[in-house]
């Protein structure tokens, strides 16, 4: 989906101070400059849409800052033709992000549990062509039995623990990547093997908004 919508240069200015700052890989560095962030947040904020950092996109939640999206995504490790579960679809930035990394023979399926923004998301994505990613209302604590087993899961909401089904819905020799934590949150890369043993490897201390539902917080 080669993107042209306008404030390339911009794009091109935050993927290069990216790059300079995490040392972000080539992928994830090209696939970030075809999405266009401006029309994944409201209007009023849409001037900064090319700083790094998170914005408000409605119902107390935010858009997550550019630079986590990316290590997130270098974390990941996403392939073409993966099949890519992300719990907490906010804006859908994110996943427009992702699908441009499993390309056509992938599938992006996000679920977020605020309807007016999973529609909102839905639209944009649709709009921009993104026809590989599926938004689903519900909660993703419980990840989303219709289309597992996932290559790849991320959450983009902190949770207390990693959700079990989260764990079972990920394929042998799949990857996870999750915030977990309540006050003081670390970024966990999580990697199930062929015997489905579980490793956890720390990455560091993040800041995201909970993960409400049945394995996150409770309301
Ligand atoms: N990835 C998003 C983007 O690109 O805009 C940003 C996500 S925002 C930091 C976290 C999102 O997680 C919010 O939209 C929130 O409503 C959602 N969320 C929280 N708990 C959830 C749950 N149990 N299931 C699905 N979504 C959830």
């Amino acid at each position: 989906m080669e993107g042209n919508y306008g404030r390339y240069e911009e794009r091109r200015r935050m993927v290069e101070r990216l790059k300079d700052e995490f040392n972000i890989s080539d992928r994830v560095a090209r696939a970030m400059l075809k999405v266009p962030r401006h029309l994944f947040v409201p209007p009023q904020y849409s001037r900064e849409a090319y700083l790094d950092h998170p914005l408000p996109i409605g119902f107390g939640q935010t858009i997550s800052a550019p630079h986590m999206v990316a290590i997130m995504c270098d974390l990941l490790d996403v392939l073409p033709g993966h099949r890519v579960l992300e719990v907490g679809g906010g804006s859908g930035y994110h996943a427009a992000v992702v699908a441009e990394l499993v390309g056509d023979s992938g599938e992006v399926v996000v679920v977020e549990r605020i309807p007016e923004l999973a529609e909102r998301a839905r639209e944009t994505l649709s709009s921009l062509g993104y026809s590989n990613v599926k938004v689903v209302v519900g909660d993703g604590s419980e990840g989303y039995r219709d289309r597992a087993p996932y290559d790849r899961i991320y959450v983009t909401a902190a949770a207390p623990d990693i959700p079990k089904p989260l764990i079972e819905q990920l394929k042998p020799g799949g990857k996870m990547v999750i915030p977990v934590g309540d006050s003081v949150q670390e970024l966990l890369v999580i990697e199930k093997d062929f015997s489905g043993e579980i490793k956890k490897t720390r990455w560091g201390g993040v800041r995201f908004v909970p993960l409400l539902g049945k394995y996150g917080f409770k309301f």
